[in-house]
């Protein structure tokens, strides 16, 4: 680098800070207090080594306006730390089962039991005879008795399912797979990859609109193991389309010494979306083995839950990818407590992803009417609006749940710079923009949210109305 080599024989270098300076003033003792000496002393050096890279040979600033500046440098780069890793939103997106937010957020019950297990708990304990017990038995207990399940088995999540079922009964054979159903569910699960990856050969049948089950019987010889049926999740054929029963399906497969496998995705345990197909029915058309998630419809943990024929499960049970694919303590006291709401009856109103999706706009439309009497009355304008909300998740993306929106707008402040507020407060709300206003949509806060979206709104309000917000306002510039 000429200037920095023109520099160094120049003065302007010697008045750099130094590393000991930077950590001295104000920001460097917060960043020991909060991160430790050597990450602070790792945050200094780079922002010297940065301001030294950056120096013109002419430049002429003080040793003083170098240190502020330097501190400058290093507040912004731990308040873009601050910003990583995991933390609490607010979702006011209005989509329920949000995959970058974290999907389903857990019940009380849920997060109760969970901080329960954290300590020692009974993962494979059994607590009657004082010895060794069966982990997961409780869960898989539950799962049984809410879809009717002769058994069932939880790995890590339904890709982690599908790809055991799939490496478990179909690897070295074929797999007979509707070509309406090679779908991307997101987050990179593919239908064909998955099937490649599990070293089963994928036989594709019928069209991407119309398969008929003789294109299933055709593709049967002795070279097939497994036949698939994907829920095709997020994405929908409509019109001219057809595809066998699943009865019919199962018929087939087991009339000719098959098994039928179906991944049925988010799956539901109640009617409250009507266009998920339920796990109970696909196990009584005769399904073989089904696999669905804990994270989406059913309101859980991230899981991948297996539920089929006795003997099948037992078969996965006792396959060494099990133990590599198999969920802790954490997952299991979080599904039980969440299965147990569905088993009292109780999803409805104890399970949070439920409970959104069965709010409806009246009841929705009084909280935001509510809502937005707590606001200050500054220049933000606030009206309440006509919208949609989501399901989310890859769940049921034909069904538009009608909701009303609290749009925000300001005539100084454009909505991308009062979505960037928003989501650089803490917690994070975050919101969507539609033609030009930013819109809170309450479908997706839960009541406990409340207040500090009041917060989060009132505190925008006031910069905007006193405009010395410069703390706030550096956090979001950072964005
Ligand atoms: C969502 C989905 C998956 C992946 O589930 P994860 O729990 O996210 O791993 C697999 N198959 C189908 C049909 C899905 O809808």
């Amino acid at each position: 680098m000429p200037s920095a080599t023109t520099a160094n024989s120049n003065s302007a270098l010697r008045q750099l800070p130094s590393v000991d300076a930077l950590l001295r003033c104000d920001v460097g003792s917060e960043i020991v207090a909060a991160a430790g000496d050597a990450h602070a002393v790792l945050l200094a050096r780079s922002v010297v080594e940065r301001q030294r890279s950056e120096m013109k040979a002419d430049d002429k600033r003080s040793r003083s306006d170098l240190l502020d500046a330097a501190e400058q440098m290093m507040k912004e780069h731990w308040q873009k730390e601050q910003m990583a890793g995991t933390q609490r939103v607010i979702n006011a997106t209005g989509v329920v089962i949000h995959t970058n937010l974290g999907r389903s957020p857990l019940s009380r019950a849920a997060i109760d039991a969970i901080v329960e297990a954290a300590g020692y708990c009974t993962l494979e304990y059994d607590l009657l005879s004082g010895k060794r017990g069966k982990r997961g038995a409780r869960a898989e207990q539950l799962i049984c008795e809410l879809t009717g399940a002769e058994a069932a088995l939880v790995v890590n999540n339904c890709a982690a399912a599908a790809f055991f079922v799939l490496t478990a009964f179909a690897s070295g054979g074929e797999t007979i797979v509707s070509r309406g159903e090679l779908v991307e569910i997101g987050g990179d699960f593919r239908v064909p990859d998955i099937l490649s990856q599990s070293g089963s050969k994928m036989r594709e049948v019928g069209a991407t609109n119309r398969t008929k089950l003789a294109d299933y019987e055709k593709a049967i010889t002795d070279q097939t193991k497994l036949i698939l049926r994907v829920h095709p999740s997020n994405y929908r054929v409509i019109g001219f389309t057809a595809t066998p029963m699943l009865a019919d399906l199962a018929s087939l497969a087991h009339s000719r010494g098959l098994m039928l496998y179906e991944d049925i995705g988010s799956g539901a345990l109640t009617d409250v979306i009507a266009d998920e197909p339920s796990i109970a029915d696909s196990l009584a058309s005769g399904v073989d083995i089904a696999t669905f998630s804990g994270d989406k419809l059913l309101g859980g943990p991230q899981a991948g839950i297996v539920v089929g024929k006795a003997n099948v499960i037992e078969q996965l049970r006792q396959h060494p990818l099990y133990r590599a694919l198999r969920v802790d303590k954490i997952t299991y006291a979080g599904l039980e407590a969440t299965l147990d709401a569905y088993r009292r009856s109780k999803a409805a109103e104890g399970i949070p992803v439920q409970r959104m999706l069965a709010a409806t706009k009246e009841e929705i439309t009084q909280r935001a009417e509510a809502f937005v009497g707590k606001l200050a009355k500054t220049a933000l304008k606030i009206d309440l609006t006509d919208g949609v909300s989501a399901v989310g998740g890859g769940a049921a993306p034909a069904v538009k749940l009608a909701t009303t929106l609290i749009a925000l707008s300001h005539p100084q402040m454009s909505s991308a710079r009062i979505e960037h507020y928003l989501r650089a407060s803490k917690p994070a709300v975050i919101a969507r923009i539609v033609e030009d206003r930013v819109m809170i949509d309450l479908r997706t806060v839960s009541e406990s949210d409340e207040e500090d979206l009041v917060a989060a709104l009132n505190h925008l309000s006031m910069a905007l109305f006193t405009a010395d917000d410069a703390d706030h306002a550096d956090r979001t510039d950072q964005i």
